[in-house]
């Protein structure tokens, strides 16, 4: 996916302000009425959807790199269509909408912009859903499949999310005629303005059951829930987004079904602290195994103990390096490193004679 701040040509750190005076330009300058490039006007869009909206812009701009590659899920196919956009994938994107987008067209070009109705396609198509899975340490040191049902909903299986009572006719709805759009007469300061909304009778899709299935009472889908296996890649980041094409909310009478976008949160881990893809450690000494040297067995991740080696002479806070015992890289051959903070511990209590030996000690100077 392109770069937001490149498509309105905006430095990272950009205001509000300099985002917004960045898209009237843009837009002004590519709006399809005037002859612009709509591909263009519709990355433009796209972009200042989600960089005008402080939240959006945050989790685009924590997670931005995970979404290359996918395709925003609800978007409109074909043409710019300021109703249908469903929003980005991402968090809590639901019900975005470009409501404040019409309001600015309307600002700019005394609402010239056309409003299209949603092709029949976007309409049916089911709603992205997103959720949040735990992983491991442990889970993403080889990756991990977890399974999880999901409450969503599914094609009605009666009617095969035709919506039609099995052996019903679907006919042509009397109310648009087949069209999927009625036209609206608004009345504004400028004047009546035609414009083309959804048929709420077939909710634009121009044919509807004779009868409708009885389960579903002809919406095709109903309420229900989803076994899903979701794998967890080795070396996977905290929050990155995986995205299952598919497998989100069953559309409307056999529309395609939206996408599931699984968000990762990596647990906290009782040992070892995470750092990219390096682990650390820390691992309680004694004085002694300080100044002598010692071999002291360390856990790693595998849970196989490992014998490091204490130089003597140490001193508290010293970190050992235990190479490609951290995790997995995600995305090239090779692992992190292990890294043991030793910690030398002060005893607190200590027996007669371990006293009478510090004492000898600290005679010696020590
Ligand atoms: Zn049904
Ligand atoms: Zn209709």
């Amino acid at each position: 996916m392109n770069d937001y701040y490149k498509i309105l040509g905006v430095a990272r750190n950009a205001s509000a302000e300099d985002i917004k005076k960045a898209y009237y330009k843009m837009a002004h300058k590519y709006h399809p009425d005037k002859g612009g490039d709509e591909k263009k006007f519709k990355e433009i869009n796209e972009a200042y959807q989600v960089l005008s909206d402080k939240d959006k812009r945050a989790q685009y701009d924590q997670f931005g790199r995970v979404f290359e590659g996918a395709q925003p899920g609800g978007g409109p196919q074909g043409g710019f269509d300021f109703q249908g956009f469903q929003g980005m994938p991402g968090f809590n994107f639901e019900g975005a909408g470009f409501e404040n987008l019409g309001d600015l067209f309307e600002e700019m070009f005394g609402f010239g912009s056309p409003r299209r109705a949603r092709s029949k396609k976007d309409l049916k198509r089911g709603k992205d859903i997103q959720i949040e899975i735990e992983a491991s340490l442990e889970d993403i040191l080889e990756g991990k499949e977890k399974i999880i049902i999901l409450p969503k909903l599914i094609q009605c299986s009666r009617c095969q999310g035709t919506g039609a009572e099995p052996g019903s006719e679907i006919e042509e709805c009397f109310s648009c005629r087949g069209a999927g759009q009625v036209q609206q007469i608004k009345k504004t300061i400028f004047g009546s303005v035609t414009q083309n909304t959804v048929c709420p009778e077939c909710q634009g899709e121009g044919y509807k059951p004779k009868k409708p299935c009885n389960v579903c009472k002809g919406e095709g889908r109903i309420k229900g829930e989803e076994e899903i296996k979701i794998y967890v890649p080795a070396g996977a980041d905290n929050n990155q987004i995986i995205k299952i094409k598919g497998k989100g909310g069953a559309g409307r009478r056999g529309g395609g079904s939206g996408d599931l976008y699984v968000r990762i949160f990596i647990k906290s881990h009782p040992v070892f602290q995470r750092k990219g893809d390096d682990l650390y450690a820390v691992l309680p000494i004694s004085f002694s195994q300080a100044a002598l040297g010692a071999e002291l067995e360390v856990p790693t991740l595998e849970k196989k103990n490992i014998v490091l080696k204490v130089p003597a002479g140490t001193e508290s806070g010293k970190i050992l390096r235990v190479s490609g015992k951290g995790l997995p890289h995600f995305s090239s051959r090779g692992s992190g490193n292990l890294y043991v903070v030793l910690e030398i511990k002060t005893p607190k209590k200590l027996s007669k004679k371990q006293k009478e030996l510090l004492e000898k000690l600290r005679q010696e100077g020590i």
